[in-house]
């Protein structure tokens, strides 16, 4: 084969991917008939029907819980603001520890710092990349009150064990499932397998409404604590009690977390295409791994039958004992050999090597000046020590690489390049040798 490009050869390809773009006429003309009724927004921060948000809040809701099995979906602005609303809900007070994956976006472990508790970093299962019930029990103590899971990169921890583990201690759990809407776990649906689970609807996600996100819940005072985090809770919460004969301790920080009409509109009109795009992920990823599977420094995850994995990026394990080359020179090989995609030019080739530095090597983390960490148990304060989570800090380095040339909208030949590109880079792996 050719020269590989990074050595001065000839890229595989120059011209740009197809863009990533769930946004078509549906949406423009659901928004459209928002702008038309000229209601952006309708809530009340009182105890009234408006309390629930208005009409496309409303019905965008109740068509998130029956595709998702849900009993309650409480839409809110950000997955940010759900996982703060979802820590608060679960009652977690300063002093207490809630075990969560350092490998995630930064708001799944700072969730817990707006409740005063200290995020406990467990290490994840290399096989999942997902914090386990072994890595979480190691990190108990007599302060733990939660467990934050994160299904990240689309795929579902081995979340039976993590259940068994966490009734067994009267553990809330929350799932963060921003990465993985319509991913299933033994035949469930993400999110419902714990106390409460948040999907985010930014940009980058499956689906998006530019900013957004739902919170379910099959737990009837999880959902009326959520709302009321919501929408201000303190306006509301004495007549809604008085009201309904809901138990309420005063421990609510009330915010305004809404989702607004012309965000539901577009949320309701994308909900049913989810399924298609994740199928077409699911077929896109298949196709990759059928042609590259000859590759012995290349593994993929294996997931099982009743799972379902909805790739938000596809993770691919890289061994370099078995490639004699690193795993980021290797990276930047594929780089030089392929293109961005459309609209996200500035990003660059969407393959990359180890996700998100873990978390706990963040100088929130490193340094500790926040309140929070004053009284941290030493269980807390090791799991902040780099080193902490071995198998966390090997995918990062050198074992993992994602991508997401695998989206909706990539052609058999778009997906044949990328394929072209992985067997180029491997059959030359020997001009690397020392790089
Ligand atoms: C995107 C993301 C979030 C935050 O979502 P926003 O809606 O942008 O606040 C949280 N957790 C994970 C794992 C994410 O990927």
């Amino acid at each position: 084969m050719s020269k590989l490009a990074i050595k001065g050869g000839n890229p595989v390809r120059t011209n740009l991917f197809p863009s990533y773009n769930v946004i078509g006429d549906g949406e423009i003309s659901a928004v459209t008939d928002v702008m038309k009724s000229g209601i952006l927004s309708r809530y009340l921060g009182a105890w009234h029907k408006d309390f629930f948000g208005g009409p496309k809040v409303q019905e965008f809701e109740a068509n998130w819980s029956k595709l998702f099995d849900s009993k309650y979906s409480i839409s809110m602005n950000s997955a940010t603001s759900g996982l703060y609303a979802a820590c608060a809900a679960a009652g977690f007070s300063p002093g207490d520890e809630v075990i969560v994956s350092p490998y995630t976006m930064s708001a799944s472990a700072m969730a817990p710092v707006v409740c005063g508790a200290n995020p406990v970093f467990a290490d994840v299962d290399p096989e999942t990349f997902c914090i386990s019930a072994d890595t979480i029990e190691a990190r108990l103590t007599d302060r733990t009150k939660g467990i934050i899971v994160v299904h990240i990169f689309g795929g579902p921890a081995n979340m039976e064990p993590i259940m068994k583990l966490a009734k067994s201690r009267g553990l809330v759990v929350i799932e963060d499932c921003a990465q993985s809407p319509m991913g299933e776990y033994k035949g469930k649906k993400l999110g419902t397998l714990g106390d409460i689970g948040i999907f985010s609807l930014n940009y980058h996600k499956h689906i998006h409404t530019g900013e957004g996100a739902v919170v379910v819940t099959q737990d009837d005072r999880f959902a009326d604590r959520l709302m009321l985090i919501r929408n201000h809770a303190e306006a509301v919460v004495d007549a809604k009690s008085k009201d309904q004969n809901i138990e309420y301790n005063g421990d609510l920080v009330g915010f305004n977390y809404r989702l607004g009409e012309i965000e539901a509109a577009i949320g309701n009109s994308l909900i049913q295409k989810i399924d298609d795009l994740i199928c077409s992920r699911i077929e896109n990823v298949q196709y990759l791994e059928s042609k590259i599977s000859g590759s012995d420094c290349l593994s993929f995850l294996k997931v099982d039958s009743d799972n379902r994995h909805c790739y938000y990026v596809h993770p691919i394990t890289y061994t370099s004992e078995v490639s004699g080359v690193h795993r980021n020179t290797f990276v930047a090989a594929i780089r030089a050999e392929l293109a961005p995609c459309r609209l996200r030019e500035a990003e660059g080739v969407l393959c990359s090597g180890g996700y998100v530095r873990p978390l706990y090597m963040q100088s929130f983390y490193q340094k500790r000046t926040h309140p929070v960490f004053k009284n941290a148990s030493q269980v807390a304060t090791e799991s902040y020590q780099p080193g902490s989570a071995p198998n966390c800090e090997k995918a990062f380095r050198e074992s993992l690489i994602i991508h997401e040339l695998m989206r909706p909208g990539f052609s058999k030949d778009d997906l044949d390049d990328v394929v072209f590109a992985f067997e180029k880079v491997i059959e030359n792996i020997d001009d690397l040798y020392g790089d």
